[in-house]
């Protein structure tokens, strides 16, 4: 059943069917889409299209998971379920990375040290099944009445991710469904379906019961707005634009669903000039360059404080063009392509936007076509110097890798800018200053704040976002109380 994923040619694609109930089957329209490599342009699969249609029935499975057997399973049942998944997502990591390579261009290297992460993720989740528990609480009539709270699983959660970082985003949505005991309908981007599809395979080897994970691929307009809006999902949980966010929150009125959203960002990193450069400069550099700068956390507005603004730029520009752009295939490859055409035009627009609004390619700014690139979505790691933060490039999300350079004066002044766009995903500080760093972590309104590292995510550390980055937390404890509802139970004892 498993995907042999190597450089097929039309005739001979493998086609990829929907996962519903604990079954491979066709979608209802009998459609199909194609999912190609966005280094080489080569077909990768024939993707079974899910539409309304297939969501309902998906829906109907979960719906049939949640209140049958998944139901009877004990918090023990569920933690051996997942830390089995964990051991098949762990036997089978390099495939699983390579079909993350060949769908959506991550280099080899990056997606394999993301092994800790991935693995570490469903570890945790599966340690969360054992400690989910309510409370007894104190109240006004001690002795007459007996007051508790039963914590239970939300239901059946509709799942909607991105393509920038499949593996992972999809780890972030299966780990509180399975250790809750939620069922879930999983739409996984349209440009990057394959590796979901291969974790659902994986889920039903663990023995998680039919119904519980339907992987249903699709397009947002179709399957995804379908799933938003069903009556009977009790939950969304959303990882994508904002402009997708908006529509989710739209959608998810008619049963007034629960929503969480990861949206997106144009997170500031502030470059002090105690800074230690050789640290700065690539750390920032991969802060906005890291899977070709589609990472919704990615610093993107490299705020720099004026005494080294000049060196800053030259010195993060030569690091830009230093990088080894290429196949993602190839362990020396550093940045992979953007994962479609669309994307590698939107990128290229902005970088021209940027330019007529006055910003200067201090490195890169163009698409790379030569020689073993010419098939893919290859742009050159771009650094803009003279920006200002009102300028487009500084305010709307542009998902590549395109790095903004803003100069500042003042701490004020650089906690005053980086605040000063509607997102709140992340955020980096560079200096030795401890007093600096920890006035800017509380001064800059994110969701995450990296002191001289930036980007790193782990299992045990909240992540999500203020304003419009969202609103929910992924990792952390708390995490799993997004997927309960909390029930009080009041009992007169007299
Ligand atoms: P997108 O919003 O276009 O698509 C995300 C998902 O939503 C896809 O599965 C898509 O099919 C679906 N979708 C599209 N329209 C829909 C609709 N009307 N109803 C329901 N579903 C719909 O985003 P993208 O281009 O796939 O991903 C890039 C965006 O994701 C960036 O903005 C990035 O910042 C964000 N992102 C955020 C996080 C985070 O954790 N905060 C992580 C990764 C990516």
């Amino acid at each position: 059943m498993s995907l042999s994923i190597a450089a097929a040619e039309p005739a001979d694609a493998p086609i990829k069917q929907l996962i519903i109930d604990g079954k491979f089957v066709d979608a209802q329209s009998g459609r199909t889409f194609e999912t190609r490599n966005p280094a080489t342009g080569e077909l990768l699969a024939n993707v079974a299209e899910g539409d309304a249609a297939d969501i309902e029935i998906a829906v109907a499975a979960a719906r049939r998971a949640f209140e049958g057997p998944w139901s009877r399973f004990t918090p023990f049942q569920r933690q051996e379920c997942l830390l089995k998944f964990a051991d098949l997502v762990e036997k089978h990591f390099e495939e699983l990375t390579r079909t993350d390579v060949l769908d959506m261009g991550m280099p080899i290297t990056s997606a394999l040290a993301r092994k800790t992460r991935a693995l570490g993720m469903i570890r945790f989740y599966a340690g969360m099944c054992t400690t989910i528990h309510g409370e007894t609480l104190p109240n006004s009539f001690p002795g007459e009445v007996f007051s508790y709270t039963l914590k239970e699983p939300i239901g059946v959660v509709g799942a909607i991710t991105p393509w920038n970082a499949p593996l992972t985003s999809t780890m972030w949505k299966l780990g509180p469904v399975l250790a809750t005991g939620c069922t879930m309908v999983l739409k996984p981007a349209e440009d990057a379906p394959l590796t979901a599809l291969r974790l659902g395979e994986l889920l039903l080897e663990a023995g998680v019961p039919a119904g519980v994970v339907n992987v249903v691929p699709g397009f947002g307009h179709t399957a995804g707005a379908a799933l938003a809006a069903h009556m009977d999902v009790d939950k969304i949980a959303f990882t994508g634009s904002d402009v997708t966010g908006r529509r989710i929150i739209e959608a998810s009125k008619g049963n007034i669903k629960r929503v969480t959203l990861e949206l997106g960002g144009k997170s500031p990193d502030v470059i002090f000039a105690d800074c230690d450069m050789d640290l700065a400069v690539p750390g920032a550099g991969m802060g906005v360059f890291a899977n070709t700068g589609q990472i919704c956390c990615a610093g993107t507005r490299l705020l720099i404080e004026r005494p080294i603004y000049e060196e800053f730029v030259a010195r993060v520009s030569a690091y830009a063009k230093s990088l080894k752009v290429g196949d993602g295939m190839d362990p020396a490859t550093q940045i992979g392509p953007v994962v479609n055409a669309k994307q590698l035009d939107r990128v290229t627009d902005y970088i021209g936007i940027g330019l007529g609004e006055g910003a200067v390619a201090a490195a890169g700014g163009a698409r790379l076509t030569e020689g073993s690139l010419k098939d893919g979505f290859f742009i050159e790691p771009t650094v803009l110097s003279g920006v200002h933060n009102d300028m487009r490039v500084a305010q709307e999300e542009i998902f590549g890798p395109v790095a903004s350079a803003i100069p500042f004066d003042t701490l004020e002044e650089a906690a005053a800018i980086s605040n000063a766009t509607p997102f709140g995903l992340g955020g980096g500080v560079w200096t030795q200053n401890v007093r600096t760093a920890h006035r800017m972590a509380k001064a800059i309104r994110s969701g995450t704040i990296w002191i001289n590292t930036y980007g790193g995510l782990d299992p045990v550390v909240p992540f999500g976002g203020y304003k419009a980055s969202g609103y929910g937390r992924e990792s952390g404890l708390h995490h799993v109380d997004e997927y309960l509802q909390t029930k009080s139970v009041v009992m007169k004892l007299a």
